[in-house]
């Protein structure tokens, strides 16, 4: 799938080739939580310890090339798969060894809590998203039976041009689609697509995901100035699929894109905030559950998610499980748990930028127990946890 530069240069960006056709790269919250520095949004909104993450994905290839890919335009993209398929079980270990290999360097770092890098020893939440389209893969469900017979959750992230991958998709912990603008004319502008009929392949994966009885979710990608408007067509699209899950998340100025969109593309938290309370006026099933200010993220969840008053948007991971290896039907509401923090934060960038400046200075650690109920870490309250 690769080209030996291609390989060299991902390499040289620390990904972590492994066979013919996957990929492994340790994520920066991953780090940033062994290094007390905080978890990712995903923590916040479904209880994925950062510190137990691996990110991969088993397509390098991709159908799409979407301008605010943080991606060189040098990486493969394809309509079909015209590769060997290399062995679920290759793929599997291979990720797990190279993800290991790639955090060794915290074993004897003074700045790394040794308990969470402890933890990070039993990587738990597999992010099958990092590059590519790990949906394409065509062994994808043997993979994903074989990490939950290996107690590990699986989210998977697609850009929803291949339909009946997600309708044959077996039952998983969250499934992401992608849906980058609200008309068939903005998609081929933000996506610049493979498929002649890509938009056909949205609305037809948006109707697979509809079926989903596992927890769902679709991720907006704001770019400012270029794809934050119709709010009402989003809506439609976003109903059609039904999600338990909305993320409306900025466009983040990094990598490659850099080549492609400018700074003012990146909206500020603020601006996410304000796009998502108007999207929300056309989404009566929704409410705004949480947000996350450094990764500048506002998250939705479908009202039947608060049950008795009491948002219920965390994974109870141990149920999961057992009902995944169960064999039986089971639902996104099977296996959700109390959600620790609600409510929008109120912040604004800035503030929080001059927060974590603030944090650096007085060299404040921030550890993360899962059982205090650790969101205080965006309070200062530094103490509570990780005794
Ligand atoms: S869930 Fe995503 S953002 Fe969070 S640690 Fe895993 S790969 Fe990183």
């Amino acid at each position: 799938m690769l080209t030996p530069e291609a390989k060299a240069e991902l390499e040289k960006q620390q990904y972590r080739i492994i066979g013919r056709h996957s990929a492994v790269k340790t994520c920066g919250w991953t780090k940033n939580m062994i290094k007390g520095e905080g978890g990712c949004y995903k923590l916040k909104f479904y209880g994925i310890m950062s510190n137990q993450c691996m990110q991969m994905t088993t397509s390098i290839s991709c159908a799409n090339r979407c301008t605010f890919c943080w991606r060189g335009y040098k990486a493969p993209v394809a309509t079909d798969w015209k590769w060997g398929v290399d062995e679920p079980e290759t793929i599997l270990a291979g990720s797990l060894e190279a993800h290991h290999k790639l955090l060794i360097g915290f074993k004897g770092n003074e700045k790394a809590s040794k308990r969470a890098y402890a933890l990070s020893r039993t990587v738990k939440h597999v992010a099958l998203s990092l590059t590519g389209e790990p949906i394409f893969y065509p062994r994808i469900n043997e993979l994903i039976d074989q990490f939950h017979a290996q107690g590990i959750s699986t989210f998977l992230v697609t850009n929803a041009q291949y339909p009946e991958q997600i309708r044959d998709l077996h039952p998983i912990t969250q499934l992401y689609v992608s849906v980058d603008a609200p008309t068939k004319e903005l998609l081929k502008d933000v996506d610049l697509p493979l498929f002649k009929d890509y938009w056909e392949r949205l609305n037809q994966s948006l109707d697979y995901l509809a079926q989903k009885k596992q927890r769902t979710c679709v991720r907006l990608t704001i770019i400012k100035g270029i794809n934050d408007l119709l709010l009402e067509k989003y809506a439609e699209l976003i109903e059609r699929g039904s999600p338990d899950f909305i993320e409306a998340k900025a466009y983040m100025f990094v990598g490659p894109s850099q080549q492609r969109l400018s700074m003012d593309n990146m909206p500020l938290h603020e601006e996410v905030v304000a796009f998502s309370q108007e999207l929300a006026k056309h989404l009566p099933d929704y409410e705004i559950v949480s947000d996350h200010v450094p990764s500048r993220v506002v998250m939705f969840a479908k009202k039947k998610f608060k049950i008795d008053g009491v948002w219920k948007t965390w994974i109870d991971f141990p149920k999961f499980q057992e009902l995944a290896l169960s064999g039986k039907g089971f639902t996104a509401l099977d296996y959700c748990t109390r959600t620790p923090q609600v409510g929008l934060s109120g912040k604004k960038t800035a503030e929080h930028q001059k927060e974590v400046k603030e944090r650096f200075r007085k060299r404040t650690h921030i550890f993360v127990d899962e059982k205090t109920e650790e969101m205080a870490f965006y309070g200062g309250n530094t103490k509570a946890s990780m005794v």
